[in-house]
Order: structure tokens, then C-alpha cells, then sequence
């Protein structure tokens, strides 16, 4: 019976808690820093203009209906996509060894990713980052992984990579572990391994015979450039190695709730795609049939169109420009009150978040106390810092500390 349902854990959903609390809460102070989602500094969700331009072109195509899509998805939409994360001289993409499906996001593509990897590849142990973006671990044991397990990731006293840790991790790790990375912009640390550290990384996973798995949900929020922000991806495809890599379009085009993504599969042998793509079918097939058509088009038509696509950039740095500048001011601000510790960190982290070192109970009082909505990690969102609530936000965590 029903009485028999037992209360389910609130750890994953925190985010939604938390802009739920500060939906409902009365006071003009409140600031929410949970939720991963770009803010403009009057505080408003955005609609990127190329967005705008591209739905009014699509509501004025008189061929286009809402019929089914394949259960695959569009393919305008899933080679553009494809083509944008491995870059026009892409010799797997040349060479025919790439196959590419339209997920529901990001966390869609994982999901297929992982019912995939563990129903026909049979693997059972997934690594991810301590800490990391908390659904890895969810998706991963709903799909059929039973063994799930943390690399090292972060250093909070140095406030940075423990990469010692993290490759000592992979070097322990069992033959066919699928090791879940951040392709750049990592959530929640805003902080990734350098192109050197990559390249080790790389060496560790081809010795070890693990499999990577790239989470690639922030391309352009890390650097503001696609191309740099794709280079970790790249850089184990063009090195031959077989992987899968999730795309989301929630950030980078502010198609949250559009629910647009595509998972990429790269193999060494392409007389194995016939049998993967039947098998990607049938998963997606009794999951949800087909993927939804109106965010995959918006992302084709820009993608596929160079003018289009150059105004997409502009507005990528739009929104890299104001965090950046976001991060310079919280610093300097936390500086000036000179609260205790070192902020430099607030800095030298990119892409969207930013780790902020509070511990639990600094956190609950900037909550309680003070109106910001923060994760219980000390994550912030930097996208919910504008010119109006800046001060506030660093005077409550200065209180918080001191
Ligand atoms: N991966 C990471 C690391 C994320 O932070 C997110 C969203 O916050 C996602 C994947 C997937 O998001 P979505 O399913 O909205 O594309």
C-alpha cells in the first residue's frame, strides 16, 4: 500500500527547495544564489535575442509541424551539435566513428547514457568528482549501476584541485569503471585541470582501461570561447579514445525548460554503430519514445546558420562578461570589509559557480539570518549577484565569517 512509501532523500533537490523558500519569502532583501540559471542585473531570466529571432523564424515556417520526431531526434540538429563540441577538423567525426542522439538535456543524455552503458556494455562502477553536480550519482544508480564511487576533487583548505588525490583515485580505480568528468566549468568548484593535467589524466584512464565520460553542460561558460571550452573533449578524441559525452543547451542557450541536449558516442571501430544506434533506440524507445522538436530546432536553426551562430557568441560573452565582472566586484567588496580568509578564489573560479568556502553553519545563517538562498555546500551562483544586491550579498557573508 501506499503507507508503505517511505520519505525520499531532499539532497537532490535542494536547488528547487531552496527557490521554493525563496519564492515565499517576504523580505525586499532576499537574494537567491541556488539555482543554476543566468540572471540578467536587473535580476531577470533572459532570453538570448538570437533565441527570440530563431522562434520567430520557426512560428513563421509554414512547413514545419508538430508531428513526431524520430526517436532519435533531429538531425539538423544532432550533427550541428555534434560538429560544435569536436570542431570542424574533427577526424573522429571524418572518419564516420561518431554517433550522436537528441537526449532531454543534459540530464536526459546521461541518463541514456547510463541505462546504455550499464545494460549493454554491463558496466557496474561509476566514478564521480567529490564533490560534484548531485545528480551524477542519482541518475547513475537509477539506470542499474549498483557501485558508485568518488575520485578526490577538492582541496578545501587549499581551495583548489587536489590533482594528487584525484589521479591516485583513477590509478586504484577497477578495469571498465566509467569515469564521469567535467568537460570544463566544473559544478560545483568552478575550478578544472589544466590542459597538462588533462593530458595526464588521459594517460591514467588509457592505462588503467577506464571509461571516460564527459558531462558537458556549460560549453562557452567557462572561458566564454566554445572552441577552448570543448578542449578537454577534444583533446581524448583526437587521442583516439572511445567515449561518450553529454551536451545540455540549458546554460549556453538558456533553453532550460526546453530540455535540449545530445549525447555523443565516439568508437574506434565504425562497423559497431549499426548495433549501438538499435540499442539507443530501444532504450530511448521505453523511456520516453521521442524527443520534443521545438528547443532542437531553435539550436539547429543558430547552429546552422553562420550569421546566427556569430550572434550567438555575442551573446555567450554577454554572459561570461557579466559573472566575470560579478566575481571582481565580490571580491574586492569581501576585500574592503576585510572579512576573514582569502577570496582570491572568487576569481581565479570559472564558469557559473563558485565554491564559496563557507562552512554549514556560515551557510544557514546567510540563509536564515540574511535572505541569501545558497546551497548547503557553499555553492553560490554567481549569475544571481547584480549591481543591486552585491552589496548585501557580501556583507552577509562577511557577517556569516566574522
Ligand atoms: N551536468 C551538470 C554538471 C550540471 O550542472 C547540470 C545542470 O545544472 C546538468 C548536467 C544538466 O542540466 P540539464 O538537464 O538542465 O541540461
Amino acid at each position: 500500500t501506499f503507507a508503505n512509501v517511505q520519505a525520499g532523500s531532499t539532497i537532490y533537490t535542494q536547488a528547487f527547495a531552496l527557490t521554493k523558500a525563496f519564492q515565499d519569502d517576504k523580505s525586499d532583501k532576499k537574494v537567491n544564489l541556488s539555482v543554476g540559471a543566468y540572471r540578467t542585473d536587473d535580476g531577470k531570466p533572459w532570453v538570448l535575442p538570437v533565441v527570440r529571432k530563431a522562434e520567430i523564424m520557426l512560428a513563421n515556417d509554414e512547413t514545419l509541424n508538430k508531428e513526431y520526431l524520430p526517436v532519435l531526434g533531429l538531425e539538423d540538429f544532432t550533427n550541428a551539435s555534434t560538429g560544435m563540441l569536436l570542431g570542424s577538423a574533427s577526424k573522429a567525426i571524418a572518419e564516420g566513428k561518431v554517433i550522436s542522439t537528441q537526449t532531454l538535456s543534459g540530464t536526459g543524455a546521461l541518463r541514456v547514457a547510463a541505462e546504455f552503458l550499464s545494460r549493454q556494455m554491463n558496466f557496474n562502477t561509476f566514478y564521480y568528482s567529490a564533490q560534484t553536480w548531485e545528480n551524477h550519482g542519482l541518475i547513475f544508480m537509477n539506470a542499474g549501476f549498483t557501485d558508485g564511487r568518488t575520485y578526490r576533487y577538492w582541496d578545501s583548505e587549499k581551495r583548489c584541485i587536489d590533482f594528487e588525490g584525484f589521479k591516485e583515485d583513477l590509478n586504484n580505480a577497477p578495469e571498465n569503471a566509467v569515469i564521469i568528468l567535467h568537460g570544463c566549468a566544473h559544478n560545483p568548484t568552478g575550478s578544472d585541470p589544466t590542459h597538462e593535467q588533462w593530458k595526464e589524466l588521459a594517460q591514467i584512464i588509457k592505462s588503467r582501461k577506464l571509461f571516460p565520460l564527459f558531462d558537458c553542460a556549460y560549453q562557452g561558460f567557462a572561458s566564454g570561447n566554445l572552441d577552448n571550452d570543448a578542449w578537454s573533449v577534444r583533446y581524448f578524441a583526437d587521442n583516439g579514445f572511445e567515449l561518450l559525452c553529454c551536451q545540455s543547451y540549458a546554460k549556453n542557450f538558456g533553453l532550460y525548460n526546453e530540455r535540449v541536449g545530445n549525447l555523443v558516442i565516439i568508437v574506434s571501430d565504425p562497423s559497431v554503430i549499426a548495433n549501438i544506434k538499435s540499442q539507443l533506440l530501444l532504450v530511448i524507445r521505453a523511456m520516453y519514445s521521442n524527443p520534443p522538436s521545438h528547443g532542437a530546432r531553435i539550436v539547429a536553426k543558430v547552429l546552422n546558420s553562420p550569421q546566427l551562430y556569430e550572434e550567438w557568441k555575442t551573446c555567450i560573452s554577454t554572459m561570461a562578461e557579466r559573472i566575470i565582472k560579478m566575481r571582481k566586484q565580490l571580491r574586492e567588496r569581501l576585500e574592503a570589509l576585510k572579512t576573514p580568509g582569502t577570496w582570491s578564489h572568487i576569481t581565479t573560479q570559472i564558469g557559473m559557480f563558485s565554491f564559496t568556502g563557507l562552512t554549514p553553519k556560515q551557510v544557514e545563517y546567510v540563509v536564515n539570518e540574511c535572505h541569501v538562498y545558497m546551497m548547503g555546500t557553499g555553492r553560490i551562483s554567481m549569475c544571481g549577484i547584480n549591481s543591486s544586491n552585491i552589496d548585501h550579498v557580501a556583507q552577509s557573508i562577511h557577517d556569516a565569517v566574522v
